[in-house]
């Protein structure tokens, strides 16, 4: 299928081509003929696979069909369009795919996110636009000062809903929803179709076509998972001496906690690794830069906690490094959907102290594989790294609905190369059987 087979506009068809794409994505092709016709949309679908410009591009296209019909030819001030989006990158990153895809359409856009000046943005929307994307608390501070207006929104977007309740920001969307036009136009896109996120499409979206579409890709099948076992207090010097042996770059760093980051940002630093931090505490300006700098390959080392780098567009990524495992193992696949993108090779690396061996075993279950598991001479470990049974009845680990995996998996070139293979007893995978969706 074309682009020119969804029926969108020459302006957008021009944009579309200017960023090189020569065919929509499956979530693309299945959501804007649905989006056009006005229907409320689940969309089950991951970042990575499109899903920004799957509903942008339709959202264009309706205002601007609108701004064209002689009758309604006049300036509208309040937005007609509003994305609620879960952190303030997303914010930016939706924004900027808005102003790329709307280039020829002189439509106005904005995007509201804490973390920086309010006043700018009161001005910008008091000059009026026809599309907002906000983070829920900023929204909420407008409403609150009545700098904004809803009014007048005909189609609410809901990005990474699950995300937004995984922030607990739940409560602060229904309460934007209370102030919209009861007749509008629903979109939902969500990543896995947990229960919270069904009530929430049940209560908001009327008739919706439902969309689901696989992960761009699968994350076993093109990313190395391997395991260095060593003791938490060792883990700096090892992550230095991979950085020295192997002359990284761009690696992206998951971190627990912010305090942590920090903390790892900065010795990095001190050892002559060039990182930044991204994480919440620090300032709009300060991320911004630093993911520009990380994208722009200035930075060797880009370290994160995960909600931070929730939803961040980093094209190929050859590497991602978990200094610690996420608690959560489904974030173990939104970590390592950074790398092995548009078909490139990736990998991923985690270090893992004894202490984390629950955690291990979750993830082994979720991607129903063993990762391979080394250690490194000199960081060997002198902790016990068993790892104990599951406890009877212990629930497995949830699947999330696009992690098909494949047994197997080796190093490849560029990553380290440990002493032995196989070793410290990693958690046999479950072998109950969850190939189906959350449906
Ligand atoms: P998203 O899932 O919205 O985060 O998009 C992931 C990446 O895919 C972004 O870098 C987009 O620029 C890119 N992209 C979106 N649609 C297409 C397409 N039809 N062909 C190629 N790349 C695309």
């Amino acid at each position: 299928m074309q682009f020119t087979e969804l029926g969108l506009s020459a302006e957008l068809l021009r944009a579309i081509g200017e960023q090189g794409y020569t065919t929509p994505t499956p979530v693309q092709q299945q959501a804007i003929p649905h989006i056009l016709a006005g229907r409320d949309l689940e969309a089950l679908a991951q970042t990575g696979t499109g899903k920004t410009a799957a509903f942008v591009l339709p959202i264009l296209q309706r205002l601007t069909a609108a701004q064209n019909t002689p009758l309604q030819k006049v300036t509208h001030t309040a937005p007609r369009v509003l994305v609620l989006v879960p952190t303030r990158e997303l914010a930016a990153q939706v924004l900027e795919s808005v102003r790329v895809y709307g280039a020829h359409t002189g439509l106005r856009s904005l995007a509201v996110f804490g973390g920086v000046g309010i006043n700018p943005q009161i001005q910008t929307l008091r000059r009026g636009i026809d599309i907002l994307v906000a983070t829920p608390g900023r929204l909420l501070d407008h409403l609150g000062q009545r700098t904004v207006d809803l009014s007048k929104v005909q189609t609410l977007v809901l990005d990474e809903a699950d995300r937004m309740f995984d922030m607990g920001f739940i409560r602060d969307i229904r309460r934007i929803i209370e102030r919209l036009p009861k007749v509008r136009q629903n979109l939902m896109f969500s990543a896995t179709f947990a229960a919270e996120v069904r009530e929430l499409a049940h209560t908001v979206l009327k008739d919706p076509a439902m969309v689901e579409v696989a992960r761009r890709n699968a994350p076993a099948e093109l990313v190395t998972h391997t395991v260095i076992k060593v003791d938490q207090d060792r883990k700096r010097d090892l992550l230095l001496h991979l950085f020295a042996a192997h002359g990284w770059h761009q690696v992206l760093v998951f971190c627990r906690t912010k305090h942590g980051s920090d903390a790892l940002a900065r010795k990095l630093e001190q050892s002559g690794v060039r990182t930044a931090a991204l994480h919440g505490n620090k300032s709009q300006n300060a991320r911004t830069r630093a993911l520009a700098d990380f994208k722009a390959g200035k930075l060797a080392a880009l370290v994160a906690t995960d909600i931070a780098a929730r939803g961040l567009d980093i094209d190929s990524l050859p590497r991602v490094v978990n200094f610690e495992l996420p608690n959560v193992p489904e974030d173990y696949i939104h970590r390592i959907g950074r790398t092995g993108r548009a078909g490139a090779s990736g990998e991923a690396l985690s270090l893992v102290s004894s202490d984390e061996r629950i955690q291990l075993r979750d993830i082994e279950r979720l991607l129903k594989r063993e990762i391979e598991t080394s250690v490194m001479p000199g960081f060997e470990p002198q902790h016990n790294h068993s790892v104990p049974r599951p406890a009877a009845g212990r629930p497995p680990a949830q699947k999330p609905a696009q992690a098909r995996t494949r047994s197997g998996s080796g190093t490849r070139s560029g990553a380290p190369r440990p002493a032995r293979s196989g070793g410290g007893g990693a958690a046999k995978p479950a072998s109950h059987h969850s190939g189906q969706r959350h449906r």
